[in-house]
């Protein structure tokens, strides 16, 4: 274990001791104190869809670097960018029509943000620039990104750099299980506005960290495709997370009754190989730049490069050949149940929900099975810390300052993991928080 007094390294937390990974194989991390962790969450991120340690990614990627690893994307195109680009619109997107590569999530958000205010600037409407999302959500931590999401704990103290976007609570069975309170804000929201200065709606189709393993309902959805059409906005699906097969299809769009016109991915498109996101978006907001400005002159140094396209190729090919998206989409539901039963007699666990590989359980105050968790118990990191005991790797959230939402864990497996480590993931689990249980009663019990 690594503290901040023994390193070099500017860690995240300070008061945090970090276990030093060495090496990974499968679903399996080993620490240079030789302690293995079963990992639950693809390197803690939602990342390695393929696990670690495949060697056919680092084959793709050693023989590509040999050939070239770098060129700039101002001044050249590349094989690994121009087939990766059309495999990914042939295979996981058809009904996209260009894509743009980046380095991450953020990046991939900011892109997006550009040039949905790009299509609109580009077609005469240079009013609109403000976007609408969830509050409960995670867009990234650059500042056109975090300006996304309505989470004030992770806006401050950086408010006033951020724009100033509208945010509209999440229709969860706590507040509004039918999605109707958030389209009535969505309906105030766009009114108090002006519809006309509104220029997209951006959301996560399943969301991750914020809500893990939450979805709209499907009446919020048909009520948004409603007001897109009324009001002239974009929809954008961040799929950073869900991209690339982890809820059962290619992106979640494909399971939502809309299509979204950009789609942003990320994390399993270069499985952690290689930094590589991407933005997508349809013919027509494609054709707006290209009937107005011709130039997105938007651009980072890694956009499109060779080595992590090539990473890209690889993943791609991967995940068809080995039919890992059927094996999501099949595996998915019973894993769900799997966890459902595992975690059945537990008090503090109200809901497990998600989709695919992406599943998340939502904790409670066990003395009326309902309220958020006392944010002093931290059971999130309680969560955390207890899983790793247990060998297992798990990432939870907090509870929220504006009480939408309480303490979370999100559990997001490698495509590859076989059944009976699946099963292994279940059941530390479930030991884990079984434990935590007894934790929390005995310091409510302390507290009354
Ligand atoms: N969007 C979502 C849904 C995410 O979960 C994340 C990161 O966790 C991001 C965007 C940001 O991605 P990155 O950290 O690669 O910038």
């Amino acid at each position: 274990m690594i503290t901040a007094a023994d390193t070099h390294v500017f860690p995240r937390l300070l008061d945090l001791a970090y276990p030093n990974v060495e090496r990974g194989r499968g679903v399996r991390l080993y620490t240079t104190e030789g302690f293995e962790i079963l990992d639950a969450c693809s390197g803690g991120a939602m990342v390695a869809c393929l696990g670690h340690g495949d060697t056919e990614i680092v084959e793709a990627a050693r023989a590509q670097a040999e050939r070239i690893s770098y060129v700039y994307n101002h001044h050249f195109t590349n094989e690994p960018q121009e087939r990766l680009a059309e495999r990914l619109l042939d295979v996981a997107a058809p009904e996209m029509s260009r894509v743009r590569f980046v380095s991450g999530g953020s990046e991939a958000n900011e892109t997006a943000v550009r040039l949905i205010r790009q299509y609109h600037v580009d077609r005469g409407e240079p009013e609109r620039w403000r976007i609408i999302s969830p509050a409960q959500s995670y867009h990234g931590a650059l500042f056109g990104a975090l300006a996304l999401t309505g989470r004030s704990s992770l806006q401050q103290p950086y408010d006033d750099y951020l724009a100033g976007h509208l945010h509209i609570p999440p229709a969860t069975w706590r507040f509004d299980p039918s999605g109707e309170a958030a389209l009535e804000e969505l309906d105030r929201l766009l009114e108090s506005a002006g519809p006309e200065t509104i220029a997209a709606f951006v959301c996560e189709p399943v969301s991750a960290a914020a809500l893990p393993g939450y979805s709209p309902p499907e009446q919020f959805w048909r009520g948004l495709e409603e007001r897109r059409q009324r009001h002239g906005f974009l929809i954008c699906f961040d799929e950073v997370v869900t991209g690339m097969g982890r809820t059962g299809t290619w992106f979640a769009a494909h399971q939502t009754p809309l299509e979204p016109d950009v789609i942003t991915g990320g994390k399993g498109l270069g499985a952690g190989y290689a930094p590589l996101a991407a933005t997508l978006c349809r013919e027509h907001v494609f054709r707006a730049l290209a009937d107005g400005s011709r130039n997105f002159e938007h651009g980072h140094t890694w956009d499109g490069a060779p080595l992590p396209c090539a990473v890209g190729l690889a993943v791609l090919d991967a995940l068809t050949e080995r039919g890992l998206i059927e094996r999501v989409r099949d595996r998915g539901p019973a894993l769900r149940e799997e966890l459902e039963q595992a975690l059945g007699d537990s008090e503090i666990v109200r809901e497990v929900r998600g989709r695919g590989f992406l599943l998340g359980a939502e904790f409670v105050d066990p003395r009326d099975g309902e309220s958020l968790l006392p944010d002093e118990l931290d059971a999130a990191a309680l969560v955390d810390q207890t899983a790793f005991e247990h060998g297992l790797l798990v990432t939870s959230t907090h509870s929220t300052a504006d009480g939408y939402a309480g303490d979370q864990t999100l559990l997001a497996p490698a495509f590859i993991a076989s059944n009976a480590e699946l099963g292994e993931m279940v059941d530390r689990f479930a030991a884990a928080v079984a434990e935590v249980e007894r934790a929390v009663k005995s310091a409510l019990s302390g507290a009354r």
